[in-house]
């Protein structure tokens, strides 16, 4: 028998419903900050993301799935959402119009990797983008967000890690002083830290090795580096954080992975996440739309990983109280009634309520087990003693009561 390709996951039954949860509750958030819906193909031309999520990126080089379809073009499933919704927001001509822009997406992203508990090949992100705006109080708009969504879902233990990461002005000098920095501790980096001198030095800061964490910890911070233009901006974001009583704690050794990111940066941390303990990661994309071939056009979102938010409400038992039995089940006792059995079930699901019958030839017996264990509330009799009174038996499996009433009382009484 065949089995999903590794690093895939079939999502069903209990834990389907799971999902459904949570993405209410975003599309809700979404739907009160004034998010509206974009969705976006699963691949495009890999160009796009090499130049939004930069050719260095452990994403580009190692875990993009890239293909070349059969006209011969260069494709790529999409490893993040951010550079499929900026490469719409060009091609749409939305920089146009009025600004900002807020857009919210749910979908599959994919990226080769080793997979574990939490990280597939193809998982989920739900994140939410801003175009058209420096203003300081749009990155505060998608940090409170973030919080009000976590909050919504129950959490209490996350915390928030903050960080400007500069820009264009600021950040090659800040670059050029770690690269100088990092080379006289070269002999304990780690390989990939020592590729990273030389493509994006910046990304030593979050590397999780021991040893170059060790060497790294005298490292200057960004900080000292800022702009004018970035370190007004970062005090702004705080004092904002501040207003609205929103904890946090600045980190300067977060840089984040993608090239992308200008000024602001942020993450969710879920410490009783031993790894991946990051939730949500997001920041200020200023240049982004430049480099996917566009004018200049300020923006600022957030990803968050869909399983690792979903592992982490397992962790803290997050779960609303399990749906109450509802629902009504029609159990038809004679085969010959079910023209009339059946038209009574459509009736019902006409009037918006959810109604199952049988579809197997079951005794009244195993219908009522069925119904029982499917988590039906009522149960609908349909035979001939039923019949030839003109009366059907309503059965309320949760009160454990019964009543008999005819087809019509049964409809008006589901109404109200
Ligand atoms: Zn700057
Ligand atoms: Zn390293």
């Amino acid at each position: 028998m065949k089995k999903a390709p590794r690093g895939t996951r079939d999502i069903l039954l209990q834990e389907a419903v799971k999902w459904q949860y949570l993405e209410e509750v975003f599309r809700e958030m979404c739907f009160k900050y004034n998010f509206t819906e974009i969705r976006t193909p699963i691949f495009e031309e890999s160009e796009l993301f090499v130049r939004s999520v930069g050719e260095a990126s452990d994403i580009i080089k190692k875990e993009m799935y890239v293909f070349k379809d059969r006209g011969g073009r260069e494709l790529a499933l999409r490893p993040e959402g951010t550079a499929g919704v900026t490469r719409a927001y060009l091609e749409h001509g939305l920089n146009h119009r009025a600004q900002p822009l807020k857009f919210f997406y749910f979908g599959p992203m994919f990226r080769y990797d080793r997979p574990q508990a939490g990280r597939q090949r193809q998982f989920y992100q739900m994140g939410i983008e801003t175009f058209g705006t420096e203003d300081p109080a749009a990155d505060v708009e998608i940090i409170k967000f973030t919080a009000d969504l976590f909050a919504k879902l129950g959490f209490e233990n996350l915390s928030l890690q903050i960080n400007s990461v500069g820009c264009p002005q600021c950040r090659p000098s800040f670059q050029d002083y770690l690269r100088n920095f990092a080379r006289e501790k070269e002999s304990s980096l780690c390989p990939d830290c020592r590729q990273r001198m030389q493509t994006n030095p910046l990304r030593i800061l979050d590397c999780k090795v021991l040893s170059c964490r060790e060497a790294m910890q005298d490292a200057p911070a960004l900080d000292s580096f800022l702009c004018p233009s970035c370190r007004e901006s970062f005090e702004m974001v705080l004092k904002l954080l501040q207003a609205l009583q929103i904890p946090y704690q600045v980190d300067p050794c977060l840089v984040r992975g993608l090239d992308y990111y200008t000024k602001t940066a942020f993450e969710f941390i879920f410490d009783a996440l031993d790894t991946q303990n990051s939730l949500v990661g997001g920041g200020r994309y200023d240049h982004l739309v430049e480099s996917c071939g566009g004018p200049y056009v300020p923006g600022v979102g957030m990803a968050a990983g869909v399983e690792r938010i979903l592992l982490a409400m397992e962790k803290e038992n997050l779960w609303p109280a399990e749906d109450a039995p509802d629902g009504i089940f029609l159990a038809i006792d004679d085969p010959g009634l079910r023209g009339e059995g059946l038209l009574l079930l459509y009736q019902l699901r006409a009037q918006g309520l959810k109604a199952e019958t049988d579809y197997l030839g079951r005794s009244l017996k195993a219908q009522m087990k069925y119904a029982h264990r499917h988590g039906f509330r009522y149960v609908v009799i349909l035979g001939k003693e039923e019949k030839l009174h003109k009366k059907l038996k309503l059965r309320d499996l949760l009160q454990g009561e019964q009543q008999e009433v005819s087809p019509a009382e049964l409809l008006k009484h589901f109404k109200s």
